[in-house]
């Protein structure tokens, strides 16, 4: 999608911090880390959030990210501490970038719960 932030990370067009990238995912460093590690991870192809991915093709998408996520929390050394895996939806969800993206968050305590 022309004017999404992370579409362009996703593609290439910007650097964003990548730590890891397949042919359907990417995993990069979030710009304003709420955490010691803070890493969004998100589908190249554009879905505005989770309440859109929607069928078979978004019910694959949903439970690859969440894979995803995973494998990426494990490569970055998160398993033994533990982590936070979050996504925010829409308004009353805090959601900021239109652009479905789950947030791994580790390396601190978690409080709950969230704010
Ligand atoms: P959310 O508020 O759940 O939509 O999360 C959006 C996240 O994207 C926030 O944590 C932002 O700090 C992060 N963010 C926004 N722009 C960028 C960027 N260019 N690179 C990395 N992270 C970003």
């Amino acid at each position: 999608m022309a004017d999404c932030i992370f579409c362009k990370i996703a593609n290439g067009e910007i650097s964003g911090g990548v730590v890891k990238k397949t042919p359907e995912f990417v995993a990069f460093r979030d710009i304003k880390p709420m955490a010691p590690t803070h890493v969004l991870v998100v589908p190249l192809a554009h879905v505005s959030a989770a309440r859109e991915a929607k069928g078979e093709v978004g019910q694959r998408m949903l439970g690859g990210l969440l894979a995803f996520a995973t494998q990426v929390a494990t490569e970055l050394g998160l398993d033994a501490g533990g982590y936070r895996i979050v996504t925010n939806t829409g308004r009353d969800g805090g959601q900021s970038v239109d652009h479905l993206h789950l947030h791994v968050l580790g390396g601190r305590a978690m409080g709950w719960p969230p704010g």
